[in-house]
């Protein structure tokens, strides 16, 4: 699809951040699976809860203009998990693998608070108030999950050295 307006982007990207959250709803799951940390496996999960909450506050904006909530390949999501996976694969022994999920998954959030901050962005150029609020929510909740993974990483990282 040409995409000819700034409105077209907008919705070109909430169509990718979509689908690349939708892919996350599944893939947090068997992230916590593979920790070996408690930390990291509740992390996950919350995360995965939170997850869940922002596909459907991304289904509210496709409401509120009036678009079908459809997704649209993130090959930058698919290339992050897929990485994920093949770490989840060859890490061997507990803490290493600790140390490769978290690294996986802060590549996640940044991507994703990359695309968050551009949203808000063109939300509120396009005067969409009330889906640059709910656009806010879910970055919080971006950044406060790489937060977190910092500070497991500062205690698995020494783990996993030591290993
Ligand atoms: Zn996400
Ligand atoms: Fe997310
Ligand atoms: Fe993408
Ligand atoms: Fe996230």
């Amino acid at each position: 699809m040409a995409l000819k307006t700034l409105n077209d982007l907008f919705e070109d990207m909430l169509r990718d951040v979509y689908y690349a959250e939708k892919k996350l709803v599944k893939t947090l799951p068997k992230m916590a699976k593979k920790a070996s940390s408690d930390d990291l496996a509740k992390a996950f999960a919350h995360h995965k809860s939170e997850t869940d909450g922002q596909v459907t506050r991304l289904e509210e904006i496709f409401e509120m203009i009036g678009k079908p909530a459809r997704g649209k390949t993130c090959e930058a999501m698919d290339g992050l998990v897929a990485e994920g996976s093949e770490i989840m694969e060859e890490a061997e022994g507990a803490s290493v693998m600790d140390a490769g999920l978290i690294a996986s998954a802060q590549a996640v959030e940044h991507y994703e608070i990359a695309r968050y901050g551009t949203l808000i962005a063109w939300a509120r150029e396009l005067n969409l108030p009330r889906a640059s609020s709910l656009l806010e929510k879910t970055l919080k909740e971006e950044k406060a999950a790489d937060e977190l993974l910092n500070v497991i990483a500062e205690r698995a990282n020494p783990i996993a050295q030591a290993a």
